[in-house]
């Protein structure tokens, strides 16, 4: 059994619950409603191995937050929009591209340095195994 490839363009997605936000007196305060997250893996790909025509995502293939959280205090280590990282911590261990763990539906992601995320993947033709 195994879980389908993810590919160029799947989504890292989840909720994040750390963000300030300003309070009332401009200090930051922990954001009332958690945030949104949905980060398409555009970045460190595997471009030499595709699945349904497009490159496979691996361990440390990365992507932004899109749209980015908005209204976040300056304070937050993740204010500026280009901070707002997904990343695949582990892929595969047996299924390598470019000598990387190819990344599968359920394998470890991040998503502004939290854990857990999710990501599904779509290259339904390649099923993964951890
Ligand atoms: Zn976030």
């Amino acid at each position: 059994m195994g879980a389908p490839a993810a590919v160029a363009g799947d989504q890292i997605t989840g909720v994040c619950a750390i963000h300030q936000v300003p309070g009332p007196t401009g200090t930051p305060v922990p954001s009332p409603a958690p945030l949104p997250f949905a980060a398409p893996l555009v970045t460190g790909l595997a471009a030499s191995v595709l699945v349904g025509g497009q490159p496979v995502v691996v361990a440390s293939s990365a992507g932004t937050n899109t749209p980015p959280h908005v209204g976040l205090h300056v304070s937050d280590p993740f204010a500026l929009p280009t901070a707002q990282q997904g990343q695949v911590l582990a892929g595969s261990v047996t299924v390598l591209a470019e000598g990387r763990g190819v990344a599968y539906s359920g394998c470890m992601v991040v998503q502004c340095a939290q854990v857990p995320a999710t990501i599904v993947g779509s290259g339904t033709s390649v099923l993964v195994g951890p």
